[in-house]
């Protein structure tokens, strides 16, 4: 104790003012609960059609967040982010640094699944958002990867048309969390000559992260 109180006033001496300490069980349920509210929204139009609500999942005390767009057919279906096509892809380049899916925590802009794989419209976005928000905010993470436009756009809040080629490479911030944005994986499957780069996003990811 005596160790502990010397450190904090080491801080203040240093000019912290304020010290958060992350409690991880807190953490934990605080997500539950947020679940819970997800599980029951109908905020917009997509809850008529889904099958299952895709919260998120992954380590809630990681330092490394990614965000993709929204649940394709399988992620409906399973409830889980990224268990399709996309998702394989997204865990084989994580293994390639030595990093498991579970390390990390994987969600999406949106909930629920847009029918026919549609992009979400921006209503539906709109909607999903604080859920997001208040996850970011339990989570608390270092790092954010955007995965794809629309992530990028609605952590960033640039305007609908915004290209992501103009944002990825650099190292853009949401709240005090380091924000990076690369192609999403679903892209890598029709764009082979993208996975370089994609590589290479992620592993910056990583780095800043702490995870590798
Ligand atoms: N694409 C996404 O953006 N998210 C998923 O969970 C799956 C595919």
């Amino acid at each position: 104790m005596r160790n502990l109180e010397k450190f904090i006033k080491f801080l203040d001496l240093i000019g912290y003012r304020e010290v958060f300490v992350k409690d991880e069980s807190l953490v934990e349920e605080l997500l539950e609960r947020l679940r819970e509210k997800v599980e029951d929204c109908c905020r917009c139009r997509l809850c008529r059609t889904r099958k299952h609500v895709v919260f998120g999942e992954g380590n809630p005390n990681t330092s490394l967040m990614f965000i993709g767009e929204a649940p394709g057919e399988q992620e409906d279906i399973q409830g889980r982010p990224f268990v399709g096509r996309a998702g394989h892809l997204l865990t084989r380049f994580l293994n390639l640094f030595g990093v498991s899916r579970d390390s990390v925590y994987i969600t999406n802009v949106v909930k629920c699944r847009p029918p026919q794989n549609r992009n979400p419209h921006a209503d539906e976005i709109r909607a999903c958002y604080p859920f997001l928000e208040e996850q970011i905010d339990i989570i608390a993470p270092k790092v954010i990867l955007c995965l794809g436009a629309v992530a990028t756009r609605t952590i960033l809040n640039l305007p609908e048309r915004a290209s992501l080629s103009r944002i990825r490479g650099t190292v853009q911030e949401f709240k005090g969390i380091k924000v990076i944005s690369t192609y999403h994986p679903a892209y890598l499957l029709r764009n082979r000559r993208g996975e370089q780069t994609f590589q290479k996003d992620l592993e910056l990811a990583l780095r800043l992260s702490g995870l590798i």
